[in-house]
């Protein structure tokens, strides 16, 4: 028997391995991103079956066996049962765990990432918020908390102050002024309440983060500076991107 670790995590991937079983990205909470396999976990009735699959949040135990780790059991916490109710809701909670994927590091302690994963999963099925809001809220913190926070004070090529409106460039890395914008091809306007809705994502306490409302210009703006973001950081196109396109989410030339 190889060596065995407890831990506790969410499956943000898994993909079919063979006949049978799965492989599965595992976000940990002091391990950081962990490929495991779970053997028998596509076949129904197996244990592991009802317990390998993408969005659980779980208590499991690995064992280490020529190079990989091999689930051998696992314990549900939470199932996140309400995103699998809607569509909309599934496609935006699958762009938010392939950025956890993404975003996650080996063998890194990542409390700050499956927090607010966790806490952005329970918001985004909450019928009283949107869920692309709330999917973009993840995304753009996520991002921030990673080292990688957009300038959102100045004006990233000449320093000028940027107290209200701006533009913002997502390859850049944030706020242009109104002169600089012309040297961005990518640079967009970024409306005041877009800023503010900015500035309060990026430094408001992650445990009243999700809870806001916000218009649909918003929404907008704000998806799509992050998305654009997102893409110069991961370089390729996500497959739950592509998911969002075909349920008519994001516009086919966004
Ligand atoms: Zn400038």
């Amino acid at each position: 028997m190889g060596r065995t670790i407890k831990t506790r995590g969410i499956i943000v991937g898994e993909a079919p391995m063979g006949e049978q079983d799965k492989r599965l990205t595992i976000l940990c909470e002091d391990k950081g991103r962990l490929s495991a396999i779970a053997k028998g976990a596509k076949k129904p009735g197996a244990r592991l079956a009802s317990q390998a699959q993408l969005f659980y949040y779980c208590d499991m135990m690995l064992e280490e066996s020529r190079g990989f780790w091999y689930l051998r059991e696992s314990s549900v916490i939470e199932s996140f049962y309400n995103l699998r109710q809607d569509i909309q809701v599934l496609a935006w909670a699958s762009w938010m765990v392939e950025t956890a994927r993404e975003l996650a590091v080996e063998g890194q302690d990542s409390k700050e990432l499956l927090h607010l994963l966790l806490r952005g999963l329970k918001m985004v099925s909450e019928p009283m918020l949107s869920p692309r809001m709330t999917a973009t809220t993840f995304v753009l913190r996520a991002l921030s908390d990673q080292g990688l926070q957009p300038e959102d004070q100045r004006c990233i090529d000449c320093g000028r102050p940027l107290p209200r409106e701006a533009f913002v460039s997502p390859s850049a890395g944030g706020l242009v002024c109104e002169t600089c914008v012309k040297a961005h091809v990518d640079g967009m306007a970024l409306s005041e309440g877009s800023l503010y809705t900015m500035r309060h994502i990026l430094h408001t306490d992650p445990s009243i983060l999700y809870k806001f409302q916000a218009s649909a210009e918003i929404q907008q703006e704000l998806f799509r500076f992050t998305r654009l973001y997102l893409h110069n950081y991961t370089q390729r196109e996500m497959s739950s991107l592509e998911f969002l396109r075909n349920l008519g989410e994001i516009p086919g030339n966004r």
